[in-house]
C-alpha cells in the first residue's frame, strides 16, 4: 500500500498517517520529521534546512525529491509506505510520479485532509502545548508567525498538489474537521477500496 497524506499544517496528518503505519505495518514517511533529524544531527542538509524550516518557508525541491528517492528505496519501504508532508509542490509530486514509474510502482491513494482554515493555528497551539505537558521540546515553527509562512507556502504550493491528482482522479478528499474517529473512518474506506482495487 503506497498512500499520500495531504493538509494543510495541523490537519491531522502526522496522527493519522501513524495510524496507518500501524494498521498497514508499512513505514511513516515524514519529509519534516527526516528533515528534523538532519537538523538535530547538524547534517550539512540539515543545516541548510534549519534555517527555512524555522521560518515556516518550504526547502528546495531537489532537497526533498533526494530524501524521498533514498527512503523509498530502502528495504523497510519495499511493501509500502505513507507519505506524510511530501509532496508539498508540484514539482515534488512530478518528481515522485517519475520515481514511482521508473520501479514500476503506483500510488494507491491520495488522501486529502480539508481543515477550515481558521480552526489551524488553534490547532497548532494545542499541540505546543501538548509537548509542553508532556516535557518534550516544541517545534520551533510551531509559533504564530511561522505559521503564518506555513499557511502561505501551503496555499500557494500545495493547494496546487491536490488539484494535480484531482485532475486524473486520484485525489480522495476527507472531512479533517469531524472527530478523529470519523476522520479514521473515512481514511479507512478509502484504503480499503484502494486496497481491493490492487
Ligand atoms: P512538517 O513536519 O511536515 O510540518 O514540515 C516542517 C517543515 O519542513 C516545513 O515547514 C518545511 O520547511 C520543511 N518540509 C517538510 N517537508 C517538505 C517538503 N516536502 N518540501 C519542502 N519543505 C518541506
Amino acid at each position: 500500500m503506497r498512500l499520500i497524506v495531504l493538509g494543510p499544517p495541523g490537519a491531522g496528518k502526522g496522527t493519522q498517517s501513524q495510524r496507518l503505519m500501524q494498521k498497514y505495518g508499512i513505514p511513516q514517511l515524514s519529509t519534516g520529521d527526516m528533515l528534523r533529524a538532519a537538523a538535530a544531527a547538524d547534517t550539512p542538509v540539515g543545516r541548510k534546512a534549519k534555517a527555512l524550516m524555522d521560518t515556516g518557508s518550504l526547502v528546495p525541491d531537489e532537497v526533498v525529491v533526494g530524501i524521498i528517492a533514498d527512503r523509498i528505496s530502502q528495504a523497510d519501504a519495499a511493501k509500502g509506505f505513507i507519505l506524510d508532508g511530501f509532496p508539498r509542490t508540484v514539482n515534488q509530486a512530478k518528481a515522485l510520479d517519475d520515481m514511482l514509474a521508473a520501479k514500476k510502482l503506483k500510488l494507491d491513494g491520495v488522501i486529502e485532509l480539508k481543515v477550515d482554515e481558521g480552526a489551524l493555528l488553534g490547532r497548532i497551539e494545542k499541540r505546543a502545548k501538548e509537548m509542553i505537558a508532556k516535557g518534550c521540546a516544541v517545534r520551533a515553527d510551531d509559533n504564530p508567525e511561522a505559521f503564518k509562512t506555513r499557511l502561505e507556502a501551503y496555499r500557494e504550493m500545495t493547494a496546487p498538489v491536490a488539484a494535480y491528482y484531482a485532475a486524473d482522479g486520484r485525489l480522495k478528499t476527507v472531512d479533517g474537521m469531524a472527530p478523529i474517529e470519523v476522520v479514521s473512518a473515512a481514511i479507512d474506506r478509502v484504503t480499503e477500496a484502494a486496497g481491493s482495487a490492487v
